[in-house]
């Protein structure tokens, strides 16, 4: 009889915690240290680029558009319209065996201001606001908020809005019903509780001249008009975006969890940053793609959908001198991916919502998803099995704990990644990323092993 044969044969699911040295851990916690302070500053898509460009300029990496020719270990990028990022290492191979690519998105579900969001009412001045991506509107009541974006005026001047994050700034906030008087409310299904047109954001209350009417718009307007030299026609051309004032935090007594807004997907969006960022010689040209939109459904000129990054990979192909007819396809026929997303952690409180065999767990390491979907892998790009074969042997080779599993329960939902826009063009494809607790909530939780794991996937990855 072999006493060891359980652990040859089953695929057990343990925590990676315990496989952890102490050596690993201070890595782990290190790395999730400067991941935390990143997404501090990067809430928003614009902010995140903004970062993105200072650390790959401190890389070496260049604007591609101020780049004439590129060689062997040449590192560019191309920034689109300010909201999304896409990265490249020339590699010593030629381009027509294909790309490493990895990609992550860097929007999150926020609230964002209406066209004309400023109004009055009984002494209150607010904004009123349209969600943006899917949330529970309850979640976003009662919590401190703050605003970043741009306006931009008919000039072209570009004023830049943060405001609610430092200790000496203001934050603000949507009310909600005290439940002393909520009999009604609390009757109303969830979705209810809290309408799209009741999440309007509270911003100030005092009048400006007591003899006239809107007097604490008004006062607002005065407000703004002097710290940003605006009138109230300029919300028309502004992008303004609230998200939680919250920081990210070290979670639990052991500190094993980062609690932070907009993990999903910052966190695979930051792992794959740093991955390319210490990309050196590779031998297959490395992309890391930052994209926009992806909450609500990678559609326009900087979500995935959008042949901007086509023209991103021809712009490699002219300037590595290497573009013909149809290259790109062979190029794109010839490429591995990684969809670099968050999966849903298994939440004890809420077992019933997930499949316990095909879920997966928050310090169970990389997550693999085959495919995403709903209901019957609808809309689903389902990697072959080849291809899983294929990243499994980089897993196992160099010791990456990682978990193969599936959303949730089949018919209670669903949802997608920017993995099918990439399969279309002909990549091999697959979700690989982080599990997250109360995903699309303003406040989400991951495991900093989980982190450091993608992390040290997504570097290997590149190397193969
Ligand atoms: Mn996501
Ligand atoms: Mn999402």
């Amino acid at each position: 009889m072999d006493n060891n044969i359980d652990n040859k044969l089953i695929n057990k699911k343990e925590s990676g915690w315990n496989s952890v040295s102490d050596e690993e851990k201070v890595n782990i916690f290190k790395f999730s240290k400067g991941y935390m302070d990143f997404i501090n500053k990067s809430k928003t898509e614009r902010l995140f680029v903004n970062n993105a460009k200072l650390l790959l300029e401190e890389n070496g990496f260049k604007d591609i558009n101020f780049v004439e020719s590129l060689n062997k270990s040449d590192k560019v990028y191309y920034i689109n319209r300010d909201k999304s990022i896409f990265i490249a290492v020339i590699g010593n191979k030629p381009s027509s065996e294909g790309f490493n690519l990895i990609g992550a998105h860097i929007d999150s579900p926020r609230l964002d201001l209406k066209p004309n969001p400023l109004y009055e009412d009984s002494g209150f001045a607010y904004f009123k606001t349209h969600y943006y991506g899917g949330i529970k509107k309850y979640q976003w009541t009662t919590i401190p908020l703050s605003i970043h974006g741009v306006i931009v005026k008919p000039n072209g001047e570009k004023i830049n809005v943060e405001i609610g994050e430092n200790d000496d700034e203001p934050v603000f906030t949507i009310t909600d019903l005290l439940p002393h008087l909520a009999n009604e409310q609390m009757s109303k299904k969830a979705n209810n509780i809290i309408e799209g047109e009741d999440l309007n954001l509270l911003i100030g209350s005092i009048p400006y001249n007591d003899d006239e009417q809107n007097q604490v718009k008004l006062n607002i307007l005065n407000i703004l008009n002097k710290k940003y030299g605006i009138k109230e026609i300029d919300f028309t051309s502004s992008e303004l975006e609230i998200v939680p004032a919250f920081k990210a935090r070290s979670l639990g007594f052991d500190e094993s969890l980062v609690a932070a807004y907009g993990q999903d997907d910052k966190v695979c969006a930051y792992t794959a940053l740093k991955a390319i960022l210490e990309t050196q010689n590779p031998d297959k040209t490395c992309i890391c793609i930052l994209a926009d939109k992806e909450e609500i459904g990678s559609m326009g000129n900087t979500g995935m959908a959008s042949h901007t990054f086509e023209y991103f990979v021809s712009e490699l192909l002219n300037k590595t001198g290497e573009n013909k007819p149809n290259m790109i396809d062979k190029v794109f026929n010839n490429s591995k991916m990684l969809s670099s997303d968050v999966d849903a952690g298994f939440d004890p409180i809420y077992k019933s919502a997930y499949d316990i065999h095909n879920t997966s767990f928050l310090g169970g390491g990389v997550t693999l998803n085959k495919y995403t979907g709903s209901r019957g892998k609808s809309g689903a790009s389902d990697a072959n099995a080849e291809y899983v074969g294929y990243i499994r042997n980089i897993l196992e080779s160099n010791n990456i704990k990682y978990q193969v599993c599936e959303l949730g329960k089949i018919d209670l939902g669903g949802g997608g990644t920017i993995a099918y826009l990439l399969a279309d063009k002909g990549i091999d494809i697959i979700d690989a990323g982080i599990s997250v607790l109360s995903m699309h909530a303003p406040y989400e939780v991951t495991s900093k092993f989980d982190i450091y794991s993608a992390y040290k996937f997504y570097k290997e990855f590149y190397k193969y």
